[in-house]
């Protein structure tokens, strides 16, 4: 088939290489080469990674920038260290323009329109703006502001992360090699410029970059359509994002994945129902963090929200790249209310 994709982010770039095997396969890029930003504080689980990639016959380590030992997750009065399972940071933006170099793209052209795309199928890979399929009645994201810090001296060796009141957002602090770090805030409440600069202005660094742009927690439950005529949506675009961390990038790949089998089997009339059905534990999540935020949580009702998404965590703790406890949880639980 001749397929068109829109949006060479990681998730549309995966999926052009995991199609090329067996289709003819164009992604239009918004963005140049040269000055190519892959907005990210770029964490993500060594292990997962590693198989996802291994599809496209790409080494990950290649790209691995920090492997870390703990995360420590600040809580005010005290903090909790989560020993970690492969959570890391790699340098995205090196591997997305990797998996460019092995197919045809198209760059510096801003897609609007499906009707304009050529080919029998079109992919929306576009992300948060999600341009080619109908937009959505009700969204949920958190707006986030990212800065590539440079240190003389890191103020801190490892993950960190300082989650905002009603569990509402969190400030990060992710190592990438070299005294660099990408430290970053998201706060659904808007307040993680104030977040950010107050930490920024606590440590010593050069600031060599500032990013933002909404991250949508939305999950696939919530974002049907998934497809428009010959139009189909993967990635951020359908929500595929882990709600509790804002996780986007292995939930995308995995939503290429499932898009890529589904079209090799023609199948892809069940690609709603596998996408549901394959994400159902954020949809949980979702319920679990949207209630949070809200300050509509009851500890009584509500706990099988809690529990469900504690335990889908603790069943996939290489997945997600770190040791879920139950103690940490009923830490940070009593700690936020
Ligand atoms: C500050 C921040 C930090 C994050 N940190 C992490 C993290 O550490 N780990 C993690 O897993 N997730 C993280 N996320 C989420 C993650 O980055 C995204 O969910 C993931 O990148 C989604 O991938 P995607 O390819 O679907 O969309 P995107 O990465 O948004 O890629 C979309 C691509 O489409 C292009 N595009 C957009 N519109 C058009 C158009 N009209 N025409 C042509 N091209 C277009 C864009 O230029 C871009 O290249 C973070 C998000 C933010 C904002």
């Amino acid at each position: 088939m001749m397929v068109t994709i829109a949006g060479g982010g990681i998730v549309g770039s995966y999926l052009a290489n995991l199609l090329s095997q067996s289709h003819e396969v164009h992604v239009l890029e918004r963005q140049s080469p040269e000055g190519f930003k892959a907005v990210c504080a770029w964490g993500t689980s060594y292990h997962e990674m590693r198989r996802l990639l291994e599809e496209v016959d790409l080494e990950f380590d290649e790209y691995v920038l920090h492997v870390g030992k703990r995360m420590t997750v600040d809580l005010g009065k005290e903090a909790v260290d989560v020993p970690l399972k492969g959570l890391c940071t790699f340098d995205k933006r090196r591997l997305i323009l990797d998996l460019h170099r092995r197919i045809e793209v198209s760059y510096g052209v801003e897609v609007k329109r499906a009707e304009n795309l050529k080919g029998e199928l079109a992919v929306d890979a576009t992300g948060f703006h999600r341009v080619l399929l109908p937009r959505l009645e009700k969204d949920y994201y958190i707006p986030t502001l990212e800065y590539l810090v440079r240190y003389r001296e890191p103020p801190i060796d490892d993950f960190y992360v300082r989650p905002l009141r009603p569990l509402s957002g969190y400030l990060w602090y992710f190592p990438l090699g070299n005294g660099l770090a990408h430290v970053g805030a998201g706060d659904f409440y808007k307040r993680h410029v104030q977040v950010l600069e107050e930490f920024v202005s606590r440590h010593d660094g050069e600031i060599l970059a500032r990013v933002g742009r909404p991250v949508r927690i939305t999950p696939p439950h919530m974002t049907r359509p998934h497809s428009s005529g010959s139009v189909f949506g993967v990635g951020e675009s359908v929500g595929a994002v882990y709600p509790v961390l804002g996780e986007g990038i292995i939930p995308g790949m995995q939503s290429a994945r499932i898009f890529h089998e589904l079209l090799n089997e023609s199948k892809l009339e069940e690609y709603e129902r596998a996408l549901t059905t394959h994400f159902s534990p954020y949809y949980l999540a979702f319920q679990y963090i949207r209630k949070k935020i809200r300050k509509e949580y009851r500890t009584i009702p509500d706990v099988r929200l809690l529990l469900g998404t504690f335990l889908h965590m603790k069943l996939n703790e290489e997945r997600y790249g770190m040791k879920i406890r139950l103690r940490d949880w009923l830490k940070v639980v009593r700690t936020y209310g």
